[in-house]
C-alpha cells in the first residue's frame, strides 16, 4: 500500500487527516542461528516488506488503533489504562509501545502491515518499530536507535509477554538497504556488513514451510539449557568464550548431547565471522557454503530441523542455489535460498514439487533484497 493509500484509510476510518506516517520492515537473518542467548554474533538484514503507522496527536486522553489487517475495526482505549496486564489481541503489540515509550497523550493509529504474519519474518517487530518510530517523530522524543530496539524489545517482552531477543527490532530500525547488520548480542554492538545481492545478480528465497510441529518450546528450552549447562562445567559466562579446542579437551565431561549442542554454538559463532569476511569480499561461493554448513549444524548437532525444512532446503540445492539453510527457532517456519534472480522460478517449482511428492502442505514463498530500516515516510 502506498503513502497515499494508507492516508485514505485513517479518513475513512478515523474521520482526519493523518500528522505522519512512518514505515518499518520484516527481516531474516542470514548467519547466527541459535546462538543469540549464547552471546553470539547474527548476522540479519531488513526485507523489502515493511509495515506502514500513520498517526495523529488528540486533544485528549483517547487511544484508538486500528489495522488494515484486522478489517480497520477501530480499538478504543484511555492511554491512562495502557498498562502490562490490560487484556488484548494484536493491538498490545501498538499499545505495549505507547507504554515503553511513555506516551501519555491520546493518538488515532492505523497500521498497514506487509510484512507476512507468522512466517518467521517478524510482522511483529516491523508493527512495533514502525509505531516506535511514528511516536518519536510525532513527539520529538529524540530516542536514539539503540534506545528505541530496547523500548520496542521491551515492549513485546513486558507488555504482549513474548521472551523474544533483541535482535528481530535491532535489524528493524538500523538496518540500509543492501547490508547486513552484524549485531554482537554480548554488548548488543552493530556494523553495516556490505550484502549486495541485487548488484551481483542474486537475490535470497524465503520458503515458509507453514510447518509448525509441537517441540518448539521445549526444544527451544532444552538447547539453551545445554549451552548453560556447558558454560558452567567449562566454568565461563556463555558459550562466546569457549574454542573447539576448550571443547574437546573437557569433552569426558560431557554428556554427547551436551557436546553436540555445544559444538553448534561455538561453529556457528565463527561461520558468523566467516561470513562477514567472504562478504567484505563479496565472495559469495564462500557465503552460500558457510549457510550450508549452517545448516548441517543445526540439523545435525542442534537437531532442531524437520524433514520440511530439511526438504525445502535440498530441493534450492538440487535447483542451483548457492546456499540454503532452515531459519528461526526450528522444528517448522522458513529456509532461506541464496539463489541466481534468473533460477527463482525453477527454484520454486522444484521446491514445490519435492513437497508435493512428499505430501507436504504447500509452502510459501517470499524474495527479497537487503532493504532498508525504518524510515519517516510523510510529515504534513
Ligand atoms: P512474526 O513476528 O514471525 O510474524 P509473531 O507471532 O511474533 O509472528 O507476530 C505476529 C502477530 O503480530 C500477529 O498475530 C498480530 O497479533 C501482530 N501483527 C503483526 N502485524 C500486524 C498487522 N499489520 N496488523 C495487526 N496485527 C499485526
Ligand atoms: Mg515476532
Amino acid at each position: 500500500m502506498t503513502v497515499s493509500l494508507i492516508e485514505e484509510k485513517f479518513f475513512e476510518t478515523f474521520g482526519e487527516e493523518p500528522d505522519l506516517i512512518a514505515a518499518a520492515p520484516g527481516r531474516v537473518n542470514l548467519i547466527g542461528e541459535h546462538i543469540d542467548y549464547s552471546e553470539g554474533f547474527v548476522l540479519p538484514f531488513a526485507i523489502n516488506e515493511r509495515t506502514m503507522t500513520a498517526v495523529r496527536i488528540r486533544d485528549d486522553s483517547t487511544v484508538r488503533v486500528a489495522s488494515v489487517q484486522r478489517h480497520n475495526t477501530i480499538v478504543t482505549v484511555d492511554i491512562k489504562d495502557v498498562k502490562p496486564g490490560l487484556k488484548g489481541d494484536w493491538e498490545r503489540y501498538v499499545l505495549g509501545v505507547l507504554w515503553s515509550m511513555g506516551i501519555t497523550t491520546g493518538v488515532d493509529l492505523m497500521i498497514d502491515g506487509h510484512v507476512p504474519l507468522g512466517a518467521g519474518l517478524s510482522s511483529s517487530a516491523a508493527l512495533e518499530c514502525s509505531v516506535a518510530t511514528a511516536m518519536n517523530h510525532l513527539f520529538d522524543l529524540g530516542f536514539s536507535l539503540e534506545q528505541l530496539a530496547r523500548l520496542t524489545q521491551r515492549a513485546e517482552n513486558e507488555y504482549v509477554g513474548v521472551p523474544c531477543g533483541i535482535m528481530d527490532q535491532s535489524v528493524s530500525l538500523m538496518a540500509t538497504n543492501g547490508f547486513a547488520l552484524l549485531l554482537d548480542c554480548r554488548d548488543l554492538s552493530t556494523r553495516n556488513i556490505p550484502f549486495d545481492v541485487a548488484a551481483h545478480g542474486m537475490e535470497l528465497l524465503i520458503i515458509d514451510t507453514q510447518a509448525q510441529h509441537a517441540l518448539i518450546d521445549g526444544g527451544y528450552a532444552e538447547r539453551r539449557a545445554s549451552c548453560e549447562s556447558v558454560a558452567s562445567i567449562l566454568n565461563v559466562k556463555s558459550m562466546r568464550d569457549v574454542t573447539m579446542d576448550q571443547l574437546d579437551s573437557y569433552c569426558h565431561q560431557l554428556t554427547n548431547t551436551e557436546y553436540l549442542r555445544a559444538r553448534h554454538a561455538v561453529t556457528e559463532m565463527k561461520r558468523v565471522l566467516d561470513c562477514v569476511d567472504a562478504l567484505s569480499n563479496a565472495d559469495f561461493i564462500k557465503v552460500g557454503l558457510l549457510i550450508n554448513q549452517s545448516h548441517i549444524s543445526l540439523r545435525d548437532d542442534y537437531s532442531v530441523s524437520c524433514p520440511e525444512l530439511d526438504t525445502a532446503v535440498e530441493a534450492s540445492l538440487e535447483a542451483g542455489a548457492l546456499g540454503s539453510r532452515m531459519v528461526g527457532g526450528g522444528f517448522g517456519g522458513s529456509a532461506i535460498a541464496l539463489i541466481n534472480v534468473s533460477k527463482t522460478a525453477d527454484t520454486i517449482q522444484a521446491i514445490e514439487k519435492a513437497f508435493a511428492d512428499k505430501k507436504f502442505k504447500a509452502p510459501r514463498f517470499f524474495t527479497s533484497l537487503p532493504s532498508q530500516g525504518a524510515e519517516l515516510l510523510s510529515r504534513k
